[in-house]
């Protein structure tokens, strides 16, 4: 396998810290960032870095192509959640949703491409979500950040596909993180009925998923979306 420099926002928790051990496990060159630049697996760099503000991702992205080399793969991770009602979601709500989960990946992806098509070799995988194409009730930002990146990985795909760039969405659905740990037994027993699978995913399960789409294996596989949802999505 080739070693690659990798780098992946938010990698300090959750779902972006398993992508970064498992590309540390795999021998690449890793890069994570957090807001405060701290935390990360071992084995990786952690930088500084905001994706709702672009000198920051443009700074973290200087700092990681100093000390690991070019960014070969990036992984647009960093995302929040504001979910309420509509009837109750305020501007802010809906704004700041799709500054950090779309905006943040379009500043993140922008700044990745300059290396990219330099080297004409490139990975972006950009990690949506099953409520993306599914829909959620109280998450009509979330919702529809996450739906806008298979938009975004098409578009990427169809401008950059020829430089050796490939562009692809990952969706997962109910991931073991304390989020979902926080819920009631009932109410994790209830959704689990509705999962084909009848269980949540382990972070590491995306995880590898993701690697498998940064890798060579992969190199023909552009403007897909896949998800790791046991079954909770399909036809969406
Ligand atoms: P967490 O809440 O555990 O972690 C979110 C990460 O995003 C943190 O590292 C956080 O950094 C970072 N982040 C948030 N805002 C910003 C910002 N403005 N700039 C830079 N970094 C930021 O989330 P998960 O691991 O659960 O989710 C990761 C991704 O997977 C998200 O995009 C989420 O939407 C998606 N997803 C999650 C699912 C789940 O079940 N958990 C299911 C489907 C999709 P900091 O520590 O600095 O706040």
């Amino acid at each position: 396998m080739t070693v690659r420099t990798v780098l992946i926002t938010g990698g300090n928790r959750g779902i972006g810290y398993a992508i970064a051990e498992e590309f540390v496990r795999r021998g690449d060159r890793v890069a994570v960032t957090s807001r405060s630049g701290m935390g990360g697996p071992e084995g990786a760099l952690t930088v500084a870095a905001d994706v709702t503000d672009a000198a920051s991702v443009d700074a973290a992205f200087t700092q990681v192509e100093a000390e690991l080399g070019p960014v070969e793969v990036v992984v647009a991770n960093a995302g929040i959640t504001k979910d309420t009602l509509l009837m109750r979601m305020a501007e802010e709500d809906f704004t700041s949703v799709l500054n950090t989960n779309l905006t943040g990946a379009f500043r993140v992806v922008k700044r990745a491409s300059k290396g990219m098509l330099k080297a004409r070799f490139g990975r972006v995988v950009l990690i949506s979500s099953v409520v993306g194409l599914f829909g959620g009730a109280g998450q009509v930002n979330y919702s529809s950040s996450k739906s806008a990146l298979v938009g975004m990985a098409r578009s990427l795909t169809r401008e950059l596909g020829a430089r050796g760039i490939t562009a692809n969405v990952v969706a997962p659905g109910f991931i073991e993180t304390e989020m979902t740990a926080a819920l009631p037994e009932a109410q994790q027993a209830e959704y689990k009925k509705s999962i084909p699978a009848g269980r949540f995913a382990s972070a590491d399960e995306v995880a590898k998923v993701v690697a498998w789409i940064a890798s060579d294996d992969a190199a023909y596989v552009s403007g897909a979306v896949i998800p790791v949802d046991g079954g909770l999505g399909m036809g969406h």
